[in-house]
């Protein structure tokens, strides 16, 4: 198949499944092999469906990717909350082997540019987009890279994000566990970058809104503000 098949709202592909692992309590790493020619941008997401289950309720969800196309694998990573939905139930027992219909990659949750230095605010499983981006933000240039990750029981790539921070001193994490800490390191790095940096920002609605109203009291240009609202949470 040649790339343009797999590209778009409407086409779909069916991925294997490589491995499904529970780094901790309830989050899991879904890890698809990939099609030949598969691609996608850092932080577009796919819509998910099981073809060969069959159950009642919500078909397909949407989901970040975590990795890079040039990692050849597709990382999904998700966590159920204290009791899984169907949907995530299936989608946590899937088997090595076992396919998966994958819709899109679609989005617009990119880097927005070459060079400027970034700030990049995830909340719980919104890191997922942000390992993709970050991942390709080092590979393509030199640009500063600040994580302000927060996180109230498990961080989730952490250990991978830590360790590129010791391979590259342009990369640094902070990790907060509380929303007051949160929203004053973003001020923070507001406050020494202004309209220089582009703002990410991954998660929940409400995380997502406080975190530009800290913006906006910063005088951050809309322009330099982009967003991943995870809808469903
Ligand atoms: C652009 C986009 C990207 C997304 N990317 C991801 C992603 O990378 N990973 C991901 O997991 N989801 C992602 N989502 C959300 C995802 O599509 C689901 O809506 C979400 O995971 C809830 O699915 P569910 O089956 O648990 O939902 P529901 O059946 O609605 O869940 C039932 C309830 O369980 C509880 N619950 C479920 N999960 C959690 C949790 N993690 N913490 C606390 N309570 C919880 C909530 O009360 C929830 O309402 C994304 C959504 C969008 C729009």
């Amino acid at each position: 198949m040649k790339i343009a098949d797999f590209k778009g709202i409407f086409s779909k592909a069916y991925l294997e499944v490589e491995s499904v692992e529970n780094p901790f309590k309830d989050f899991y790493l879904i890890k698809l092999k990939l099609p030949n020619g598969y691609t996608w941008s850092a932080g577009e997401h796919v819509n998910i469906s099981f073809p060969d289950r069959k159950y009642m309720g919500r078909k397909w969800k949407t989901f970040s990717i975590a990795s890079i196309d040039k990692e050849g694998y597709m990382l999904i990573a998700t966590r159920t909350g204290e009791e899984a939905s169907r949907y995530k139930s299936h989608l946590i027992d899937l088997r090595p082997g076992e396919r998966v219909g994958v819709r899109g990659p679609f989005g617009s949750f990119k880097i927005a540019d070459t060079s400027s230095p970034s700030v990049l605010v995830a909340s719980g499983v919104g890191i997922t987009p942000m390992r993709a981006l970050i991942k390709a933000m080092a590979e393509d240039s030199n640009r500063e890279i600040n994580l302000v990750f927060a996180a109230s029981d498990y961080y989730l790539f952490a250990d991978e994000i830590e360790a590129m921070t010791v391979e590259n001193s342009n990369i640094k994490l902070f990790k907060t566990s509380n929303r007051a800490d949160t929203l004053e390191k973003v001020a923070d790095l507001a406050a020494e970058y202004g309209n220089k940096a582009y703002y990410y920002m991954s998660g929940s609605n409400s995380m997502i809104n406080s975190t530009e109203d800290v913006l906006n009291n910063k005088e951050i240009s809309k322009k330099r503000i982009v967003k991943d609202p995870f809808i469903g949470y």
